[in-house]
Formats: structure tokens, C-alpha cells, sequence
């Protein structure tokens, strides 16, 4: 196994000084860095060409001298001249580490990337070898880590001899602060709750989030979610999430689709709702997650009232409603000025005549429909809003898969709509209608007069 050439270590600084050399850019991204400590940060140049405003740092606009580097921790040098040089041999005569900024050879330490939730830090480090690399191993752990997760950290730390005199068993206690340290958003108040709450039952209380999933791509799911996933004990999902997605949840969380998948069992909504109740009722950490945005055509109302009525703990992650998705994959900017001021996203399905005729002015006024469930209903939908009005002429776009690698557009008029049966692809589709889809990107539009107008 390859060994490694440096050592990682926290440096205590607290109550000291970090010193830096120079005055431009190199610099300011160590004062920066240096800034995020407690510690004091003095910079020395002949002139301060960045813009330090904002920092808390002290500017000295001479050389440095040797009494400078008392009780100094640490050196960066971002002075590559003669200056940088005195400074870099005063600090190694004083035995202070040094770091010659992008000089390796100059360097008794390394500044790793850092993930900063303090007090929780993370470094990732390549030995200088691959900073690129480091960057991205950063940005991925950015992602997992919640941005209240170190204030999670403070507040163990501060509740440690309370929780010591409440729970003795050293296991309950490792469970209780499991429990906590997954709950990024909790304050003193939630801490304290949760450890009664662990003291009289021996388990923390359920929780059900209902989770926007998005369209259906892994990478169109929330930091947020994402990390939801990772902490449920039981997933529950619609079956328009594809197992991908439910894949990003924790490996061995119990995984129940309620879905309507052809051929199974599918759960009323009643059951539904009794099942999430049930497994938060048990302690259980349930991610309730549905395709899209979870309040938009997600029956998130009823689950939210039978949690309510059941006094369950519950939290609400948006997701990208497939609408947005479908947005994006045509470029239909569905507000524009001028042209459309408003957007409204409908149900095709069990559309009321008054419904439909209020939507047919709608669109006409240049407000931009996305039909939701319409894909089988389409020509008949179509047929109908024209019948209430709408133009002949007003454009219309469908994105199947919306949001997916497999997705595929259709582009037609509303009046071909109507016309035409056409033979859509599989899968969940998102009708949009007025006047600024024809804003949209439908450059490989096939004829939109043939029967079948499917764009590639
Ligand atoms: N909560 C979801 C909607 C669920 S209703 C959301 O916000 O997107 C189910 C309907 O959503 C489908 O009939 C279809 O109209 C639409 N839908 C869901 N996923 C889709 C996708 N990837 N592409 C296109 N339409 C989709």
C-alpha cells in the first residue's frame, strides 16, 4: 500500500496569529481560508492590490520584521519576490511551519480543501498531486453534509453530561445522538425533546418527509432529498419513481412501492396513509417519496392530514415538478414577457367543462398550460379547448419522459392536436399549451402536419 508523505493534523490556532505575505489575489484567497479561524490574521505587503474589505484581517503595509512572528502558528508566503524570501527564512530561523503558496518545495505544510461546518471539519487532500481532484471529492461531500450538521456537533458536545445522568446504557446513548445528529435542523429545544423522549421510551419518534423525487433522473433529485434518503429506515414510493432513484436512498432501508404498477397490488390512498402513520407510529424514519414536486398532484393533502390528525412529525422536500422538467427539455420559457404573464399547472384528467373553458381563455390570453395526466385524453382535451375557444393556431408541445435520458418532444398546433391520433411513446407525459411555446427549442421539428408528429 502506497504510504503517505504528509501527516494530516488539526493546527491549533486559537489565540494565536497566522501570518501572510503579500497583497494580491494569491493572498487573499489564504487570508480568506485563514479568516475562517479564530485565530489573528495580519498580512504584510508593500501594497494590498485585492480587495480584503469584508475580511477580518489586519493590513500592514511594510515589510515583515522578526517580532512580527510572535506567537505566530502558522506562515503563508504569497509574495514570490525578495520580500517573500525574507519572510519565508525569518519564519523557518523562528521554526514556525511555512507555506509558499503554489511552491511545493517551499512548503513544510499543505492546505487541504476543506468542508467547513465547524466545529465538524473535513479535509481532503492529494498532497498537492491533484487539487482538481480534491476540489471535486469536496463538492461531493458538501453535498452529504447539511449545512447545520456542525451546530448539530456544538450542541452534542453541550448536551453530553445531561445525556450521561438521563440514559446509562452506553448503546441507548450512541442511539440517542444517531438519532440527533441526523436531524441537521434541530435546535437545543428539538435536542432536549428528543433526549426526554429517548429517556421514557428508549427510541426517538418517527418522522415522515415527503419527498420530491423529480422526473425521474438521479441528478434531478435535491441535495436535500437526497440526504433524506440516506437517513430513512423505510422508503415508501410511488411507482413513477424509477428504482434508480429509490437506489439513492440508504442501502438497507426497507424499500415498499404503493405504486399502481400493471398486475400488482396497488394501495388505496386510505392505505397509504395508514401505512406511513403506522411505521412513524413505530419510530421508524419513513421518506415518502413521490415523483416531481410532492404537492403538485401528489394527494400530499390527504397524507399531510392523516399525520396531522395522527400528531406525527413531518417535513416537506420540493422536487422538480415534471412540468419544469418538460420546460426545460423544450426551452419553453413558460413566462416571457409580452407574451405570457402567468403558467398554470392542471389536471387533464377529469377536466370540468368549466375548467376547460376557463383554460381555453387562459391560454388564448397567452397564460401557458401544463397538462399533467392528458397523454392518452390528449386529441379529446384538445378537441374540447377549441370547442371553448382556443385558437386553431395556438401551439402546443408534449415532452414524454420529461426530465430522462429517453425523453421525447412532439410539437403540433392545437388544432393537429385535435386532428391527429398520435401515436406517443410509453411513459408519463406533460402537455404545454400557448403562446409561448412557440418560444420553444423545437429545431428538429418534424412536419407538425403529418399524423404523427414525434420530434427526435
Ligand atoms: N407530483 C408530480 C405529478 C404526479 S401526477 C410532479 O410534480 O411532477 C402524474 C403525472 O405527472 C403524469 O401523468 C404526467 O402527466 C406527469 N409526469 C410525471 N413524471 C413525468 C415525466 N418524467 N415526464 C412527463 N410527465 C411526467
Amino acid at each position: 500500500m502506497a504510504r503517505l508523505n504528509t501527516f494530516p493534523v488539526s493546527f491549533a490556532v486559537r489565540g494565536k496569529r497566522i501570518v501572510i505575505i503579500g497583497g494580491d489575489g494569491e493572498a487573499l484567497a489564504k487570508a480568506r481560508l485563514a479568516a475562517k479561524t479564530s485565530a489573528e490574521v495580519v498580512l504584510f505587503a508593500e501594497r494590498f492590490t485585492a480587495d480584503f474589505a469584508g475580511l477580518d484581517v489586519r493590513l500592514v503595509s511594510r515589510p515583515l520584521e522578526v517580532g512580527d512572528l510572535a506567537n505566530t502558528a502558522l506562515v503563508f508566503v504569497a509574495d514570490h519576490g525578495p520580500a517573500g524570501a525574507r519572510a519565508l527564512n525569518m519564519a523557518r530561523a523562528a521554526g514556525i511551519p511555512v507555506n509558499e503558496v503554489d511552491v511545493p518545495a517551499n512548503c513544510d505544510f499543505y492546505t487541504p480543501s476543506i468542508v467547513d461546518r465547524a466545529p465538524l471539519t473535513v479535509a481532503i487532500s492529494t498532497e498537492g498531486e491533484a487539487p482538481v481532484l480534491a476540489r471535486l471529492v469536496r463538492a461531493q461531500v458538501e453535498a452529504l453534509l447539511a449545512p447545520g450538521i456542525g451546530k448539530i456537533a456544538s450542541l452534542a458536545g453541550g448536551l453530553r453530561g445531561k445525556v450521561e445522568s438521563l440514559i446509562h446504557d452506553g448503546a441507548a446513548r450512541r442511539r440517542y445522538y444517531e438519532d440527533l445528529v441526523t436531524r441537521p435542523d434541530a435546535d437545543i429545544t428539538v435536542a432536549e425533546e428528543l433526549l426526554a423522549d429517548h429517556a421514557a421510551n428508549g427510541a426517538g419518534q418517527g418522522v415522515v418527509w415527503l419527498i420530491g423525487a423529480g422526473p425521474g433522473s438521479e441528478d434531478l433529485l435535491t441535495l436535500r432529498a437526497q440526504r433524506l434518503l440516506q437517513q430513512a429506515d423505510v422508503i415508501v414510493h410511488d411507482q413513477l419513481v424509477p428504482a434508480a432513484v429509490v437506489e439513492m436512498g440508504r442501502r438497507d432501508a426497507e424499500q415498499i412501492c404503493v405504486g399502481k404498477a400493471r398486475g400488482h397490488h396497488s394501495f388505496s390512498q386510505a392505505q397509504i396513509n395508514t401505512l406511513i402513520v403506522r411505521l412513524a407510529g413505530e419510530g421508524k424514519r419513513v421518506a415518502r417519496l413521490k415523483s416531481g414536486d410532492p404537492m403538485v398532484f401528489g394527494r400530499a393533502g390527504e397524507e399531510i392530514a392523516a399525520l396531522r390528525k395522527a400528531g406525527i412529525a413531518y417535513q416537506i422536500v420540493p422536487g422538480v415538478s415534471a412540468a419544469l422538467a418538460a420546460a426545460a427539455d423544450s426551452a419553453t420559457p413558460v413566462t416571457l414577457r409580452k407574451v405570457s404573464s402567468g403558467f398554470v399547472m392542471a389536471t387533464a384528467h377529469g377536466a370540468d367543462d368549466g375548467d376547460l373553458a376557463h383554460w381555453a381563455a387562459l391560454s388564448q390570453s397567452g397564460l401557458t398550460l401544463a397538462l399533467y395526466m392528458g397523454k392518452a385524453i390528449a386529441a379529446d382535451v384538445a378537441g374540447r379547448l377549441l370547442s371553448y375557444g382556443a385558437a386553431q393556431d395556438l401551439p402546443v408541445g408534449i415532452v414524454v419522459n420529461a426530465g430522462r435520458a429517453n425523453r421525447t418532444l412532439y410539437a403540433a398546433t392545437l388544432g393537429q392536436l385535435a386532428a391527429g391520433a398520435v401515436d406517443f411513446v410509453d411513459g408519463p407525459a406533460v402537455i404545454l399549451v400557448g403562446r409561448a411555446v412557440a418560444e420553444s427549442d423545437w429545431a428538429n421539428a418534424a412536419d407538425a402536419a403529418a399524423s404523427s408528429f414525434k420530434v427526435a
